[in-house]
């Protein structure tokens, strides 16, 4: 999804949840500032610049090396003004029997790129992108199908960056992303890249380095950061983990494919999704879900097969599982709706609206979920009665508070209404805070 994609649905999510939760009916929440910040949090997982890259095909930018021969010693973090840890909003589920696998990389040339694209570079390139990385790569390739083109241009090496000595401790996305250990299959996450993704042949040397996908799909991002959130309770944590809900929902996403009209898709989605969001037909679409769904199932499923989009989600699935979920509902949508864009591409507004739904509910119960997890209020404001001093529920000054002293208020208006004395913090909202 776009920025203004995921910020609607995050901020249609969070209503929805101070609606059911704490049963606020009014929307006066426009400006709360924790509740922008989950927003704008939800939006930013693609702004992250954890993942590095490094031109190893190449033999230059060793990011231990202070070589003055050496091209550049700096390993990149985006390319072309894309930062790479935004490619982590792929999962590819298209595997077919025997080869699903939640914990998957994503290529170019395994993932898609030798089968089912139809779409020409030539039909995807705009005037004013023509200046642009992206759309200097669509000329050159122009001919080819986009991700075949794609992967020819980056000799599917941009997705692989192989990592032994140029990589060790310089790839936190390869540990953070990855948990091979929740599988079995494989006896660790080398070992498992190595089978998936074998060397690129421009490296030009046999077993020269190790393979490493360094794109891990949003099912990993939501296992990790979710982690990370009931760890911490921060919530710039779990905006991630709504981010891959949300990813998870795009039909192109689940299929592993740069072209084939994703980035129309993107954009007919972003026109419109004010309009879905604001439609009253899609409020109660959306808390039918979360009724269902709120509820805890007593065999959770340990794997997700093709036809588990079937099965009634529960909070006490893992998050990574409900991720996948939401992936083969948008899976099954490129396969059904969309007959996998063989005929082009006409946006299916049925389909998009039923999607948009389930990225919102799935969020709406991410937040019940960690909630209840958690032990405690996530999404809360947190007041000192004795200071006057209000706090973001992860602020670290609240381990220093006594339980007693503590006062509750979902949103920051409520919290002033009752006391006009509150105050924000200086240390966790210091654009409230004025004495
Ligand atoms: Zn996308
Ligand atoms: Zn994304
Ligand atoms: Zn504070």
């Amino acid at each position: 999804m776009w920025g203004g994609s995921h910020r609607a649905s995050t901020k249609k999510a969070v209503e929805l949840f101070h609606e059911i939760f704490n049963g606020i009916k009014e929307r006066t929440i426009g400006s709360d500032p924790l509740i922008n910040r989950i927003v704008s949090g939800s939006a930013a997982t693609d702004t992250m610049r954890d993942l590095e890259f490094v031109d190893v095909d190449l033999g230059r930018d060793n990011p231990h090396s202070t070589d003055l021969l050496e091209d550049s010693d700096e390993g990149h973090y985006s390319e072309g003004g894309k930062n790479l840890t935004a490619f982590n909003h792929f999962i590819d589920i298209k595997k077919g029997p025997g080869r699903f696998d939640d914990y998957d990389g994503y290529s170019y040339k395994r993932g898609s790129a030798s089968s089912e694209e139809f779409q020409d570079a030539s039909d995807a390139i705009e005037i004013e992108d023509v200046e642009t990385f992206f759309g200097e790569i669509l000329s050159r390739i122009s001919g080819m199908k986009i991700d075949e083109g794609l992967n020819w241009w980056l000799n599917d090496e941009y997705v692989h960056a192989s990592c032994h000595k140029w990589y060790r401790n310089c790839s936190p996305s390869l540990d953070r992303y990855s948990f091979p250990e929740d599988k079995g299959i494989y006896r660790n996450v080398k070992s498992e890249l190595k089978a998936r993704f074998p060397l690129a042949d421009c490296m030009g040397e046999s077993g020269k380095g190790i393979p490493c996908s360094v794109f891990m799909p949003v099912d990993n991002l939501a296992h990790y950061w979710y982690g990370y959130a009931i760890r911490s309770g921060s919530f710039d944590a779990f905006s991630n983990v709504l981010h891959a809900i949300q990813d998870a929902t795009v039909p192109h996403h689940t299929a592993g494919y740069m072209g084939n009209w994703h980035t129309e898709y993107e954009r007919d989605l972003n026109g419109a999704i004010d309009e879905i969001l604001a439609d009253t037909a899609f409020k109660s679409d959306v808390l039918r879900m979360v009724d269902a769904w709120n509820r805890e199932d007593v065999s959770p499923p340990t794997k997700l097969e093709h036809e588990d989009w079937q099965r009634v989600p529960a909070k006490n699935w893992r998050i990574d599982r409900l991720v996948t979920w939401n992936a083969l509902h948008a899976f099954k949508a490129y396969e059904d709706r969309y007959q996998r864009f063989k005929n082009g591409y006409t946006p299916d507004w049925n389909s998009i609206k039923e999607l948009t739904a389930i990225a919102v509910a799935m969020s709406v119960l991410a937040m019940i979920k960690i909630t209840e997890e958690r032990g405690g209020p996530v999404f809360t404001y947190i007041a000192n009665i004795r200071t006057k001093e209000l706090h973001f529920p992860d602020c670290r000054q609240l381990t220093k508070m006594n339980e007693s002293n503590k006062a509750f208020y979902p949103l920051y208006e409520l919290a002033v209404r009752e006391n006009p004395a509150y105050d924000g913090c200086y240390y966790c909202m210091r654009r409230k805070h004025t004495d």
